[in-house]
């Protein structure tokens, strides 16, 4: 039991996250310069070396691994670069050579290794033979080879690098040994350019921690966490890996305003999976043994993974948060806890969630069907017809203050402070709600309430011929510059749904 707790979190099918490819331009970095490393030291000294960013691992290196370094710079083997990032205050950071860094100023003194965690870990002493087997145990004689030693530094600017730039120089540097999971390079990244989502996840990873009592290895709940904040933003009908590496359409995400409601929704979401299925939350089955009946569906009969399925991670951190606490409670937890491992032995959608591919967008489909068949309508219910269709007044008034227009008139919307009932400015869906477009900014245009129920389920084509339709186009054709210069810049922070279509029916009507 004590061993399960301390389980290290591991995921299932994790993507390979390999194709990575962010635009690429040119940077502006200076040739490396070759310092002696008591230079260097003496700068870490002074404070001006930042060693242990916040953002950076934890010092990871053996004892055996530090020996071998030093053993290598004794015998005058060149070390590789060490990068740094230059920080607006002057300071250094070190984006790469953290663990060398680490272990040769601990072995000259580690005193000044701030972190006792870190100091704990250091090789104080160290055997060396020279060239006739003797002994070198002075160490003075070897620190004073690692002190004139030199090393090539790396300065990288912090300004005029954006956010995908940074990522991608993190991301090279970690190419070798040891690599930097994904998650951790972002944590790197926003760090700096997101630190209330950054903190927020953090906080997201340990409440999946305690619900799990899985350890949280190398930011892999944080991973998660980031991955429930994406599917609630933007839907779950696309990869959610491909969304995850766009940075900067991130940090135009996650405002600080966001944050807090996502923040609020996770919790309630993981209360909820506590709740029912605690520790076991999102584990498939352990081995279900082929030609053996299992008994009945029980959940304490069943042996789990002990692994976070990702597919399952995403199906429920997608489906729960739409449903009313009403409706979650309607089953008793025992009965929706049967119901799920029912699910869990379906062979067919055991295939769509373990194994390969079961990230590609048809598989996402597939399993979503059956997790809303076989699983959440037994349980809660038909969602989609059960929860109203509203569009969140949030998503509302921030479309309003960007694009302030009727999509069907080009009528100029009243500004927020003149509203005073929501429901006369009707939010459309840009595609179907019921095919699992949800409401999402990419997916909402604002319409007055009479425009809309003129249009009520006519195709936009068809409307768009409507002789009312025409000739309130016509009225307000003074708008339309305006307006498509709002849904251009509207556009580049969430790509709208049929974007191209929208503005081609606009530049048409400023002939009207
Ligand atoms: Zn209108």
């Amino acid at each position: 039991m004590k061993k399960k707790l301390k389980q290290v979190a591991e995921l299932e099918n994790q993507e390979q996250e390999s194709d990575f490819s962010a635009i690429s331009s040119k940077l502006d970095i200076k040739e490396p310069t070759k310092r002696k490393m008591k230079d260097v030291h003496r700068d870490f000294k002074e404070g001006n070396i930042i060693l242990q960013p916040e953002f950076q691992r934890d010092f990871i290196w053996t004892k055996n691994k530090q020996a071998e370094l030093i053993k290598s710079i004794w015998r005058g083997i060149p070390l590789p670069m060490f990068y740094f990032s230059v920080e607006r205050n002057g300071k250094f950071e070190v984006i790469d050579g953290q663990q060398r860094l680490t272990t040769i100023f601990g072995y000259i003194s580690s005193q000044l290794i701030k972190d006792r965690r870190i100091r704990d870990k250091l090789i104080k002493k160290i055997k060396i033979k020279d060239e006739n087997k003797n002994n070198i145990s002075r160490d003075d004689i070897i620190k004073r080879v690692l002190e004139d030693t030199n090393i090539y530094c790396v300065e990288i600017p912090e300004v005029g690098l954006n956010t995908n730039d940074k990522f991608e120089i993190f991301r090279s540097l970690n190419l070798g040994a040891t690599p930097l999971k994904f998650q951790e390079i972002r944590n790197a990244i926003f760090q700096k350019e997101i630190p209330h989502l950054n903190k927020s996840l953090k906080s997201g990873a340990q409440k999946i921690e305690r619900l799990t009592g899985m350890k949280n290895f190398r930011m892999t709940f944080e991973d998660l966490v980031l991955r429930f904040y994406i599917i609630n933003e933007k839907g779950y009908d696309k990869r959610v890996s491909d969304q995850l590496k766009n940075n900067v359409e991130l940090k135009n995400i996650f405002t600080e305003e966001k944050i807090k409601t996502i923040n609020s929704k996770f919790n309630r979401f993981i209360n909820y999976m506590n709740k029912v299925f605690g520790r076991k939350s999102f584990q498939t089955l352990s081995k279900i043994k082929e030609n053996k009946r299992l008994p009945d569906n029980k959940w304490e009969k069943h042996a789990f993974s002990a692994k976070i399925n990702q597919g399952l991670f995403h199906l429920f951190s997608y489906y729960i948060p739409k449903y009313s606490k009403h409706r979650l409670n309607k089953k008793s937890d025992k009965k929706i806890r049967e119901e799920f491992v029912k699910l869990l032995k379906n062979s067919r959608f055991l295939n769509l969630i373990t194994g390969s591919g079961t990230d590609s967008t048809k598989n996402i489909k597939k399993s979503s069907s059956l997790f809303e068949k076989l699983f959440l309508n037994v349980c809660f219910g038909d969602w989609y017809k059960i929860d109203k269709r509203n569009i969140p007044r949030e998503l509302k008034t921030t479309m309003i203050e960007n694009v302030p227009f009727c999509y069907l008139c080009y009528g100029k919307l009243k500004r927020i402070e003149h509203i005073e009932n929501f429901s006369d400015i009707h939010g459309e869906h840009i595609k179907s709600f019921k095919e699992g477009n949800k409401s999402t900014y990419r997916n909402i245009l604002l319409a007055h309430k009479k425009c809309n129920s003129e249009k009520s389920a006519k195709r936009l084509e068809d409307y768009r011929k409507q002789d009312k339709s025409i000739l309130k186009r016509k009225k307000n054709k003074q708008n339309i510059k305006e307006y498509i210069r709002c849904l251009k810049e509207w556009n580049t922070y969430y790509p709208l749904h049929a974007y191209k279509k929208l503005v081609k029916y606009a530049k048409r009507d400023k002939k009207l």
